[in-house]
């Protein structure tokens, strides 16, 4: 009985590092089905596997910049900066020239909305672990496929900030919240000891994960 359970013990952690993420090759980005309806992209933009960070944006850019600041950001409303000529993103980017995964990757690849990274956070087990020596969270499944976001931390002014520690992923959709006078954005956050949809100012530098409905 002792033994059996061993080898079960030892079986399952096996099961564990397997799905560590679902890419059935090393040609990413694979859509990988999560069971929960959309899939989404074993890795982020701006990176070749799913360990790698990638690229930072400000919501509504499809550039990294040097510098991520209210100055450089033309999605303020901010009334100081009445002056300038501001760019009207609308409440959902989501497949428009402004979403970042639809511009770089195309084809049927989008931003996740809000509501698809609640589902992400809502309907999978979640782990913190060490994937190829880069700290982040493990998504499963009700299927058992996973997915890895690396913790990518965040870009303000020329500063990446929390990589290793933190990891911030932007939804398409407009929050009704603000920072600074202006409208944010929904991102899902995480560290190590959370989980949570939460809002940023959008002149900030975050990572994207795309998704695809079919
Ligand atoms: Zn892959």
């Amino acid at each position: 009985m002792k033994r059996f359970l061993m080898m079960l013990i030892l079986y399952l952690s096996v099961i564990s590092v397997l799905h560590a993420q679902s890419c059935p090759d090393s040609n990413h980005p694979h859509a990988i089905d999560l069971g929960i309806g959309v899939k989404f992209a074993c890795c982020n933009v701006g990176a070749s596997s799913p360990e790698q960070y990638g690229c930072h944006y400000a919501w509504g850019e499809t550039e990294e910049k040097g510098v991520y600041d209210e100055n450089s950001y033309p999605g303020r409303g901010d009334q100081r900066y009445k002056n300038r000529k501001y760019v009207d993103f609308g409440t959902d980017i989501s497949g428009t020239r402004y979403d970042v995964a639809y511009v770089k990757w195309g084809l049927d690849w989008r931003m996740p909305t809000k509501e698809q990274l609640y589902m992400l956070r809502d309907r999978c087990k979640k782990e913190w672990i060490t994937y190829k020596h880069v700290e982040g969270c493990r998504f499963i499944g009700p299927n058992g496929h996973s997915i890895f976001l690396p913790a990518s931390g965040c870009r303000w002014y020329e500063d990446t900030n929390y990589v290793g520690y933190s990891g911030g992923y932007w939804s398409s959709t407009l929050s009704e919240q603000s920072s600074n006078g202006t409208s944010d954005a929904y991102f899902l956050f995480f560290d190590s000891g959370r989980i949570e949809m939460s809002h940023r100012d959008r002149a900030s530098g975050s990572s994207v994960r795309p998704v695809k409905e079919q």
